[in-house]
């Protein structure tokens, strides 16, 4: 007989837990039916066993809707309680009842309501993407001096609330305002990130930062193969690969720039120049390692002159860099944030956030100053 490849979804695991499962429930019913068990005792397994249930599959759907698909799934939660569990339990006719009595009914239709909501959100919401992080960045480059960083800090620590809860920002200041902003951002739920990394673990390497040592000034990210970077300080992908895997190595998650030139546009190169920039370094990355990845596209033209792109041409080229990745990662890339970075601020935000594969930006100019920092972030509300 021929036996087939596809491997087993149920594991060894899973079929222990099923069966324990079942042969609770019989035990179960089985005390109950021979009188050992009162019957309050097995309604509020029973009714446990549902709600447990019902809660692990909500769980498992909420990463991939959206708040307001969120808040729409807690409506659905609230109404069984609201509407047949409070006040069925305090209406029941027979007041000569016993509690247990007077709550069983309302009870029941409360938790069968819920368990059948949330099994249709599972089943609407499972094979949907995840819902992707939504991402401002800000790179100061080699501006303000340490005290004034903190100061800009603590101002966009301050203001935070102006801008939508959901939006995760990152402050990547130069090296030595690192410890001073950490300090500023410390109670608030901006991440720290820098600018660069060194592409060696340690050692004599005059003037490099490595990868250990802003890890533990308390970065959680940090900007690799940003243009300047290739155009001035000669990064290849060769470079870029090691630093790539000391980033990882420290628990750093790297925000990988790619972008073209004007040239390089004007010739219609872009998405050759901007696939060969992934394939040489995102594609060398362990699944792992790309399931904690944000990349941002920055065309060079567009990097502090003004000039942006248009929404249009932002979601084009994010739309093609999905793509590369997907043929190298699959499913695992529609998770993939990709900022755009370019000359973005408060009055383009808005339009270039609402594009399907953009999920925030990297900003420079802009980054320095609190209001627009977060006003960038407010593109997401609008
Ligand atoms: C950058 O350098 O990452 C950048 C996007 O700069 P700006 O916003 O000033 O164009």
């Amino acid at each position: 007989m021929k036996r087939s490849n596809t491997p087993s979804k149920l594991s060894p695991q899973r079929g222990a837990r099923i069966a324990l499962l079942l042969s609770g429930c019989c035990a179960v019913c089985t005390l109950t039916v021979t009188g050992l068990l009162p019957r309050p005792l097995f309604d509020a397994l029973f009714l446990c066993g549902l709600l447990v249930l019902s809660a692990r599959r909500i769980r498992v759907v909420l990463p991939h809707m959206t708040p307001r698909q969120r808040e729409w799934l807690y409506v659905w939660v609230y109404v069984p309680l609201f509407c047949f569990f409070l006040p069925g339990s305090a209406l029941w006719r027979d007041t000569e009842a016993g509690l247990g009595e007077r709550i069983r009914t309302p009870a029941y239709v409360a938790v069968a309501f819920l368990f059948i909501a949330a099994h249709i959100f599972y089943f609407l919401y499972k094979n949907k993407p995840k819902m992707r992080k939504k991402i401002v960045a800000g790179n100061w480059k080699m501006n303000t001096l340490p005290a004034e960083g903190a100061e800009l800090a603590k101002g966009i620590v301050a203001q935070r609330a102006t801008a939508p809860a959901e939006v995760n920002f990152i402050v990547c200041p130069p090296f030595t305002h690192l410890s001073q902003v950490a300090e500023a951002l410390k109670g608030s739920n901006i991440a720290l990130g820098a600018q660069n990394c060194a592409a060696e673990e340690k050692g004599a390497y005059t003037g490099e930062v490595s990868a250990a040592m802003i890890a533990a000034l308390g970065c959680r990210y940090v900007i690799l193969g940003h243009s300047e970077r290739r155009q001035y300080y000669g990064e290849t992908s060769e470079t870029l690969n090691l630093k790539m895997a000391r980033a990882y190595a420290h628990g750093l998650t790297p925000v990988y720039c790619v972008g073209e030139n004007l040239e390089e546009r004007e010739a219609g190169k872009h998405f050759d120049v901007v696939k060969a920039q992934i394939e040489e370094v995102v594609c060398n990355l362990t699944p792992e390692q790309f399931a904690d990845l944000v990349i941002a596209y920055e065309p060079v033209w567009a990097i502090g002159t003004g000039k942006t792109a248009t929404a249009d041409q932002a979601q084009e080229i994010h739309a093609f860099i999905r793509k590369v990745l997907a043929d190298k990662f699959g499913a695992a890339a529609a998770e993939t944030p990709i900022l755009y970075g370019g000359s973005c601020k408060p009055s383009n935000a808005a339009e270039l956030f609402a594009k399907e594969d953009v999920d925030g930006g990297l900003i420079g100019g802009a980054a320095l100053k609190a209001e627009d920092f977060l006003g960038i972030g407010q593109g997401f509300a609008k």
